[in-house]
């Protein structure tokens, strides 16, 4: 695989960053993926426009202009043969030489990586014909989940705990209400109403729940935008979630409790199949 660190493309196994790093010693840093289908990638403008806005609030400058990022996700697609999968891009505050929790000076050169990873099938997801189940955890969590950092360990432990109960997946719970999934975002259906919570820091502002909230909107279908319980949630027609590298994806059990008798339901079934309808239509 060719990979792209700091303005070179080069082979994996010779892509070295500094044990230094801020990412490696700090989780300083952001990310972002973007699914590729038919070699296009899905959604790019909005993914481009969280990072800017991820770098800000965390005071770090953005490496490269629009463009030039556009070329370099471009140029992996193009060397790695990727048809169907996804890129992976994150930018630390770079190696200060010393580990300190203060930052290093502003012209300490950032690391830019990018990478893909092939997944073929992306878009013909079995798991979309099963759906999955997911079970609640306690969300932990710091309290700044709208921005993409790389600090995923609870993220992490919390999917653990979802497989060790033999789940596929966590839904997060704060306060007696559902957040977000581990790495997506979270609905219910309910008499044909699609529920999800609302924005805030305390969700990622999902670039795929934007494009599929607008889809849905044109195709006049009811939205609603606050929080929901897991209690709620069991007793809903349909649940579902989304992200970049699922698109759309159904929940047919939480904690043990079916919905829909267990398959996938209409609206989940449409809305990946509009998602994925619409976001091709404008993958560049
Ligand atoms: N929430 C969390 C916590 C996530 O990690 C992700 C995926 N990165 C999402 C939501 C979905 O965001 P997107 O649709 O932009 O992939």
């Amino acid at each position: 695989r060719t990979v792209y660190l700091n303005g070179d493309y080069l082979p994996e196994t010779e892509a070295k960053v500094s044990v230094f790093d801020r990412g490696f010693v700090m989780a300083d840093g952001v990310y972002e993926v973007t699914s590729v289908l038919n070699g296009k990638l899905l959604d790019f403008p909005g993914h481009l426009k969280r990072l800017a806005r991820s770098l800000a609030e965390l005071r770090m400058g953005n490496p490269l202009a629009d463009e030039d990022w556009l070329a370099v996700h471009r140029k992996l697609v193009e060397l790695n043969d990727i048809d169907e999968g996804i890129i992976y891009l994150q930018v630390t505050r770079g190696n200060p030489g010393d580990r300190d929790f203060a930052f290093p000076p502003e012209d300490t050169p950032q690391t830019v990586v990018l990478f893909t990873q092939a997944k073929p099938g992306l878009a013909d997801n079995p798991q979309a014909r099963t759906g999955l189940r997911v079970v609640s955890v306690e969300d932990l969590r710091w309290a700044r989940r709208d921005i993409k950092t790389v600090q995923l360990l609870y993220p992490s432990l919390a999917k653990m705990e979802a497989k060790a109960q033999g789940a596929d997946d966590a839904w997060l719970v704060e306060d007696g209400f559902v957040t977000e999934g581990t790495s997506n975002n979270t609905y219910i259906v309910k008499n044909g109403r699609i529920i999800t919570r609302e924005l805030s820091n305390d969700i990622l502002h999902g670039i795929t729940r934007a494009s599929l909230l607008r889809y849905a909107a044109e195709a006049q279908m009811q939205i609603e935008e606050r929080p929901f319980t897991i209690e709620e949630a069991q007793a809903a027609d349909e649940a579902f979630f989304t992200s970049a590298s699922a698109f759309v994806l159904p929940v047919v059990e939480i904690d043990g409790v079916s919905l829909g008798g267990g398959k996938p339901g209409p609206v989940a079934t449409r809305l990946r199949e509009l998602y994925l309808e619409e976001s091709l239509k404008s993958a560049i």
